[in-house]
């Protein structure tokens, strides 16, 4: 069986692993770097993770740590190379992400199926199946897929804005007015803390607020992903928002007091030498933000390697489109993964491409239409919605609004008992169809 994968993203690169795994010929291209979106990707190799370096908590009472748990089970490749090059940051894992880059790559080339096709820009689904012969054809193209190939697969996409934080060195902030901790000391002072008084945020407020913004174009409808809001559309909703947002000081003390409002700042390498101000992807004109980030206390020489910026991100309407989260209804040999199938969030590209894997290796041996992960579980969860989902459908990212699990336990019991049972019942499934 040939399968050949355009975009070694997260969803990608997983796909093209799982596959190879299975002993199954693979060709997997992308664009750059002869064709790369530099607004968004900066590096040359695979599994780009395009903003913060963060692959979510590990705690064992979240969400994000039930997504990640069922997906080790099912054995994912990116997870591992992710904790290899994991970097500290209290109770998150996080990466560093050149290394991250480095290890996927390493990775395909010792998977000995894979042909890894580099600067093949393709722009339609009729294109790719001209261009390249095989059984089977996965699109995980991101994003930034192009408008072509979106229409390519259907005409009923939808779009959001992405917003991206900015990133400054080390050595460039005054550390001696910030403090190295976590929030109420749990796990390992990983988090370069920014504290601020009252009148310190006041000015960093009405400066973010009377900043020079990059204007939206009179078709664009600025439409956020709740959880990626750039900072000036949260400070907009009321002077408090950043303090109970982003910003909240709860759980820190700087001099004996609780600071009215905390910045931090995680490390984006192992070497802790770049930072990620945490919360503070902009729309901002790049020269506003280094006029407006530099009135944080310390950062009043910040050197920035990065600025921030906010991007278009299409997806597919997926129940409509897509059958059982991945396959393209009117195109049987096609499927779509990552976040253009309609998930939202690293993990949940990289659960997409797996997905996307494991449905073509059943249907390799005959099992189409195998039961679901049930329904107290995040996968099974995050690909329900995906699939009955009426109205207006929007990408869905791990949350516990999307398990079914009946209890009358309290709130943080409950959570715990959603990731045990979760996981429980995730094996249960994963071990019968292994067998
Ligand atoms: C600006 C921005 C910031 C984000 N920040 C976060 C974040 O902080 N945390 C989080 O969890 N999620 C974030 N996301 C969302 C999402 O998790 C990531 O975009 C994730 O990388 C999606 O994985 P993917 O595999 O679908 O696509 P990608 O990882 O983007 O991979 C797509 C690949 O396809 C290639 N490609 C594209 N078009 C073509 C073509 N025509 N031919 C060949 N190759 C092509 C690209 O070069 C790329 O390598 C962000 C998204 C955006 C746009």
């Amino acid at each position: 069986m040939k399968i050949v994968i355009l975009g070694a993203g997260l969803a990608g690169s997983e796909a093209a692993l799982q596959l190879s795994d299975k002993g199954c010929s693979v060709e997997l291209i992308d664009s750059k770097p002869v064709f790369i979106n530099s607004e968004v990707y900066s590096m040359e190799g695979p599994a780009e993770l395009v903003c913060s370096n963060s692959l979510k908590s590990e705690s064992p009472s979240t969400a994000s740590f039930l997504l990640k748990s069922e997906m080790r089970i099912m054995g994912s490749k990116l997870l591992e190379a992710a904790s290899v090059c994991s970097v500290p940051a209290g109770a998150s894992l996080a990466v560093d992400r050149a290394a991250f880059s480095d290890a996927v790559l390493k990775m395909l080339n010792d998977s000995g199926n894979i042909s890894f096709v580099k600067g093949g820009n393709i722009t339609t689904v009729g294109a790719l199946r001209s261009a390249y012969q095989a059984d089977l054809y996965i699109i995980a193209t991101g994003p930034l897929t192009g408008s072509e190939m979106l229409r390519s697969i259907s005409e009923t996409g939808g779009s959001f804005y992405d917003a991206i934080a900015p990133l400054v060195t080390l050595e460039s902030i005054d550390t001696e007015k910030c403090f190295w901790g976590s929030r109420y000391g749990k796990g390992d002072p990983d988090f370069l803390n920014v504290p601020m008084t009252k009148d310190e945020f006041t000015l960093f407020y009405n400066e973010l607020m009377n900043a020079e913004k990059l204007g939206w174009s009179e078709l664009e409808k600025p439409e956020f992903f709740e959880r990626c809001m750039p900072i000036e559309v949260i400070a907009s909703r009321g002077f408090q928002t950043l303090v109970f947002g982003p910003f909240r000081p709860v759980g820190f003390e700087f001099k004996g007091k609780r600071p009215f409002a905390v910045v931090q700042l995680r490390a984006e390498n192992a070497e802790r030498s770049v930072l990620n101000l945490v919360g503070c992807q902009t729309r901002m004109k790049q020269s506003e933000q280094k006029r407006v980030f530099r009135l944080l206390p310390g950062l009043e020489k910040a050197e920035f390697v990065r600025y921030g910026s906010v991007h278009r991100n299409s997806f597919l309407n997926a129940p409509l489109v897509l059958e059982r989260g991945v396959r393209v209804r009117s195109m049987d040999n096609v499927y779509v993964a990552g976040q253009l199938s309609g998930v939202e969030g690293y993990n949940e590209s990289i659960f997409s491409g797996m997905w996307a894997a494991f449905e073509i290796l059943n249907r390799m041996k005959g099992l189409e239409n195998v039961p679901l992960p049930p329904k107290e579980t995040m996968t099974g969860g995050i690909l329900r919605k995906m699939i009955n989902e009426n109205g207006s459908f929007q990408p869905v990212n791990a949350n516990f609004s999307l398990i079914d699990n009946p209890n009358d336990l309290g709130k943080k019991n409950r959570k715990e008992f959603y990731v045990k049972d979760g996981v429980k019942k995730f094996s249960e499934w994963f071990d019968l169809l292994s067998n």
